[in-house]
């Protein structure tokens, strides 16, 4: 028997299980669903790293105090079609869709908004914010940085200077087209996921401190026991940029203007804050103001189902739309299931217990 093989749990088992730990944690039951939700929606889109494996982090960051249950996002700077919220280190869950609520407001008041959120507890995958404003028929642009979290090294280097750094679009046409991605070659929590058992690494997507590189999970997290919280502060080298001296560079603006133009600050030294927080610079834009709606979406869905219609590279492979894999990931996880490592799973059945939350068989 594989007693590494994937746990299966339904959606709405998971869903529920993961609000009651958050209840339990000391989060309203509102707030504990919005997190609950939010996490199950990465894995259902398929970004297990942004999804329940984070549960007993956030518990812990919440315990020690970095990250804050019942927190509003507050306007501290207000242009009428633009504004500056300070998240207050809330659970990124509650404020950051408070930023995209008042983003969306704006925009289809004014036509286009420019959101600009600080000091945001880990807001998780970026592209629900993107599906947010979709949801709403607005074109969104968002930078993401993590102040406080310097996990990648950039093009030439060998030492973390840039956060890992998100970056996601949301353009609505039918299907919409949703990029969401980190700047790093992989996403902090992709390491996380590997070092659970589960999708090994690119073995290129670390960086050892010597130069070599490597798709080992203690190049990031040094030691570690098998079932139980990582802390990248452990291990002695990074993350390696996406894209070369391209994706190092768009890495560099999320930081500049997710962190330094926000006021929530570029990543910075290990721990010079104690805490990690998001900061989130967002672009929102009504089509519909623009007097460009018909034309732009035949326009976009034409041009969408021409790239989508090139020949593919390999036999039996396929051009897909950025959005397409999790929109398929979303239906099947939803019918079948929700895949997770068993290390994974008992982290989080360790969490529940330790919390008094029941777990069901
Ligand atoms: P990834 O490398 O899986 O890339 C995802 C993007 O690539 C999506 O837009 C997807 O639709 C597209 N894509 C994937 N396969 C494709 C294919 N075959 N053809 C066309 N397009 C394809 O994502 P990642 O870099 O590992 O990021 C994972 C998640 O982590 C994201 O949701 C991101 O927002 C999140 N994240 C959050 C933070 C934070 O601080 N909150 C930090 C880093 C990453």
């Amino acid at each position: 028997m594989d007693t590494n093989a994937p746990v299966l749990i339904g959606a709405d088992t998971l869903e529920a299980l993961i609000g009651k730990i958050f209840q339990a944690s000391g989060c309203d039951a509102a707030e504990a669903g919005r997190i609950a939700h939010h996490l199950l929606g990465a894995n259902l889109a398929g970004h297990d790293s942004h999804g329940v494996v984070r549960v007993p982090r956030y518990v812990e960051w919440q315990q020690a105090g970095y990250v804050v249950a019942g927190q509003q996002a507050e306007v501290v700077t207000d242009g009428g079609a633009f504004a500056v919220l300070d998240g207050h280190y809330g659970f990124g869950q509650t404020v950051a869709p408070q930023a995209t609520a008042l983003g969306i407001e704006r925009a289809q008041q004014h036509g286009t908004a420019i959101i600009a959120l600080r000091n945001a507890g880990h807001i998780g995958r970026v592209g629900a914010y993107s599906e947010q404003a979709l949801a709403a028929g607005l074109i969104s642009i968002h930078f993401v940085n993590v102040a406080g979290s310097v996990l990648v090294a950039p093009f030439g280097g060998t030492e973390r200077r840039f956060s890992t750094a998100p970056f996601s679009v949301g353009v609505p046409t039918s299907p919409p087209v949703v990029l969401d991605f980190a700047t790093s070659h992989v996403a902090e929590g992709k390491v996380l996921v590997a070092s659970n058992g589960g999708k090994p690494l690119p073995a290129d997507a670390l960086i050892e401190p010597d130069g070599t590189l490597s798709g080992d999970p203690h190049t990031l997290y040094g030691p570690y026991e098998q079932v139980g919280p990582r802390s990248p502060a452990n291990g002695l080298g990074a993350i390696r940029a996406f894209g070369e001296h391209k994706g190092s560079g768009l890495a560099f603006m999320c930081e500049i203007l997710a962190g330094a133009f926000t006021g929530g600050g570029c990543s910075g030294p290990v721990n010079a804050r104690g805490r990690i927080a998001n900061g989130m610079l967002s672009i929102f834009i009504s089509p519909r103001h623009f007097g460009t709606e018909a034309g732009f979406r035949q326009t976009a869905e034409d041009y969408v189902a021409w790239v989508k219609s090139c020949r593919p590279s390999k036999p039996g492979g396929e051009v897909l739309a950025p959005g397409e894999p999790e929109a398929r990931l979303r239906a099947e996880r939803l019918a079948k299931g929700v895949p997770l490592q068993p290390d994974t799973w008992a982290s989080i059945v360790q969490c529940a217990r330790r919390l008094g939350v029941r777990v069901p068989n």
